[in-house]
């Protein structure tokens, strides 16, 4: 497909979730705009999860404001597919100008003028703005520890799909956030022997007195808590909607099969060693779960709410033998492990943009996703204004706020002083006119 147009007021690259709304908003401020996606619509959705996948938070939730999911539960757990299909719809729904199979390759900014050029897969547009919608996990992480060579499967999160890829053995897997407790729990369940190495992590119940976890953070205002708590920068968090919901609970994984160990810190010679951190990390997780629980019945009490009391959410099961004498190495060959699966997280790849709003460390500079170089814009990052920015109901409320910014910009952009009013006045009076030169 070739890009039609060689100029255009705003260019957005990217037509995942973000993406999409940032054209939503702009089509509906009137705001001419082109969205240039390289792959598919929703296309981490669609190939870049494992097949498994169900959406974190339940349909009521985890969608925009304008379109519900038609072929799911309210409460239910939307596949990867059916969330793929809901933005593929609702692009539809607004008729988003996008064009797909068009890679950006590189943005500058233009020398003595307004705006951007943008080389592309299929050639070059100019552009006054440019919104960066290239998505908050773009590039996958190893980290280096990761053992060189060796007769062992490594693969990252990003391209698990199923049981069925890995060959027959045991699965060590790296990282206890969302994704690696998802897949450590389906290898375990199709019969594999699973080792799940556990960091520090946020472990919200998946539900509290009859309301999901989702509506707790929303109504106690963690969505919206704008800045990280300091230490807690990286702490990730451990849901699961698989299997029609559950509270990830570390315990229940390794009274079913799964051997829990510390964080995972050195290979030598097919040995690995893992921190004496195991159930430091548990019972930090178990504190962030039993404050929730606490702020949830402020809430009820505070509120007069009628929800059902929920003792059973307060019983933590007994601890498993794994974490009273955790493992502190173990030799992979002998415990018969064959892969490793690295849930280690990604990181954001802004090789193509070459413009000046990056810090010492590459990261971009930008307030709620108004970059520090005019008319540069991100968005889609975690914490660009709020805990939710990474997520799908949150995105979209950080898109409004940056068709909003560029609503503003481009009425300044308009403005005309009353000589050069007079002067088109005159023009438009005698012949047409553009930018006072009289045709
Ligand atoms: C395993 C996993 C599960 C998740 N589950 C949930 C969930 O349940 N609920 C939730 O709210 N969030 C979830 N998220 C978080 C977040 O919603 C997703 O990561 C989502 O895909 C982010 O959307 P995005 O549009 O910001 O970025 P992406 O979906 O990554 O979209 C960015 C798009 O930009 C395109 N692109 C990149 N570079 C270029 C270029 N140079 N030129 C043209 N196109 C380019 C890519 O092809 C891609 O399609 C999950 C994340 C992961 C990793």
């Amino acid at each position: 497909m070739t890009v039609e147009r060689t100029s255009i007021d705003t260019l957005i690259v990217g037509a995942g979730q973000a993406g999409i709304a940032m054209s939503e908003h702009l089509s509906k401020l009137g705001v001419p705009h082109l969205v240039l996606e390289r792959d598919r619509i929703a296309e981490r959705w669609r190939t870049g999860r494992w097949d498994s996948l169900v959406a974190n938070g339940p349909a009521w939730h985890d969608r925009f404001p304008n379109l519900e999911f038609d072929d799911v539960d309210q409460d239910g757990f939307a596949s990867k597919d059916q969330v793929a299909d809901y933005f593929v719809a609702y692009a539809r729904k607004f008729d988003a100008p996008i064009r797909t199979g068009v890679e950006v390759k590189k943005v500058v900014r233009n020398a003595g003028r307004q705006g951007f050029t943008i080389d592309t897969s299929e050639g070059t547009i100019e552009a006054n703005r440019v919104v960066v919608a290239t998505g908050p996990f773009q590039r996958p992480v190893i980290p280096p520890i990761a053992p060189k060579g060796g007769n062992i499967t490594q693969i990252h999160s990003a391209d698990y799909h199923n049981p069925a890829q890995l060959p027959e053995g045991g699965v060590l897997v790296v990282g206890a956030g969302s994704s690696g407790v998802q897949i450590a729990d389906e290898l375990q369940r199709a019969g594999k022997q699973v080792y799940l190495s556990v960091g520090a992590h946020d472990r919200p119940p998946r539900a509290y007195r009859g309301r999901d976890f989702c509506w707790w953070l929303g109504v106690l205002g963690e969505w919206d808590a704008e800045v990280m708590r300091p230490g807690r920068e990286h702490v990730t968090i451990a849901v699961s909607g698989a299997r029609g919901g559950q509270t990830v609970d570390f315990r229940r994984l390794a009274h079913q099969g799964i051997t829990l160990v510390g964080l995972t810190k050195s290979f030598d010679d097919g040995v690995v060693t893992f921190e004496a951190d195991l159930a430091e990390n548990i019972a930090r997780g178990d504190e962030n779960y039993l404050t929730l629980l606490n702020a949830a019945d402020a809430y009820v009490a505070r509120n007069g709410l009628d929800l059902p009391d929920d003792p059973e959410a307060r019983i933590i099961p007994a601890d498993p033998e794994c974490m009273t004498h955790p493992l502190s190495e173990l030799d992979l060959a002998k415990a018969g492990v064959t892969s490793i699966i690295w849930a280690t997280g990604y990181a954001v790849d802004f090789n193509w943009l070459d413009v000046d709003t990056f810090d010492e460390k590459g990261k971009p500079r930008h307030q709620r996703g108004v970059s520090k170089e005019p008319g540069i814009y991100f968005l889609g990052l975690p914490w660009l204004s709020r805990r939710g920015s990474a997520f799908i109901w949150g995105v979209w409320h950080d898109a409004r706020h940056i068709a909003d910014h560029i609503v503003t910009q481009r009425k300044y952009l308009e403005y005309r002083d009353a000589s050069q009013r007079r002067a088109e006045d005159r023009c438009t009076e005698s012949a047409p006119c553009v930018h006072n030169v009289c045709a």
